[in-house]
């Protein structure tokens, strides 16, 4: 099985076209492929193939602080502890004031180490949902990560091994997957271990520079 990734270091340079493109010829020459959509802060791919889901999944990315107000005795030491300022405490009518987590919350779990009243605990934190859908190509492993969510790294991660059991699954020879723009960590999540980059770019100054850095990522990652 080899994967190809679409990637251009910057946004809006035809990427998911160009993907899309790609599935067709592959899919017209008889080749069983699987697509992802690694693009997990805006995926293109769904709304050109228009996918049926048949897998949806929440994804899970860390933790949030759970403040159990009837144990909470307003002592203030999870606010004085949070190094991202992610807890305020608020008056209470009938009783001391209470620790409220912000949505800044970073899941470091500290405040339920220095609580003394085990009135905070970690829980799992919503962070998107990801989905396998059919298409006229073959399978579409698509993903949104939730506002604000800052692990998509991870996602992307999810959506490349969901695509890469599929096409074990479907003895299929080709990933094709459709990469997000940049070189952050979602870049690195969708080419590392990848066969191919190919980078897709535009005849300008800016977007030439953009390409060099891709392609300096890339070479970095061995790809
Ligand atoms: S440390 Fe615990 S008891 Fe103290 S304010 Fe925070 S939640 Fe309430
Ligand atoms: S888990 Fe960490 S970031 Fe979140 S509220 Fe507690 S101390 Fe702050």
């Amino acid at each position: 099985m080899k994967t190809v990734v679409v990637l251009s270091g910057k946004g809006g340079t035809g990427k998911t076209s160009v993907t899309a493109a790609l599935a067709a010829l592959e899919s017209r020459a008889g080749t069983r492929l699987v697509l992802a959509d690694a693009d997990v802060d805006a995926a293109n791919l769904p709304i050109l193939l228009d996918p049926r889901n048949v897998e949806e999944h929440t994804f899970i990315g860390g933790e949030l602080a759970v403040v159990a107000p009837d144990a909470c005795n307003g002592c203030t030491l999870c606010h004085q502890h949070c190094r991202f300022g992610a807890i305020r405490m608020v008056p209470r009518e009938d009783g001391p004031d209470l620790a409220r987590i912000l949505d800044t919350c970073e899941g470091c779990a500290v405040c339920s180490v220095v609580c003394p009243e085990a009135a905070i605990v970690m829980e799992p934190r919503n962070a998107g949902s990801w989905a396998v859908g059919e298409t006229r190509f073959g399978p579409l492993v698509h993903a949104t990560l939730s506002a604000g969510g800052e692990t998509s790294g991870k996602l992307v991660t999810e959506v490349r091994k969901r695509a890469a059991e599929l096409a074990g699954e479907t003895a299929s020879p080709l990933v094709l997957v459709d990469g997000p723009p940049g070189i952050g960590c979602p870049v690195i999540a969708a080419m590392s271990g990848a066969d191919l980059v190919v980078a897709v770019t535009e005849p300008t100054p800016s977007a030439r520079a953009d390409l060099d850095r891709l392609l300096n990522v890339a070479r970095h990652f061995d790809v």
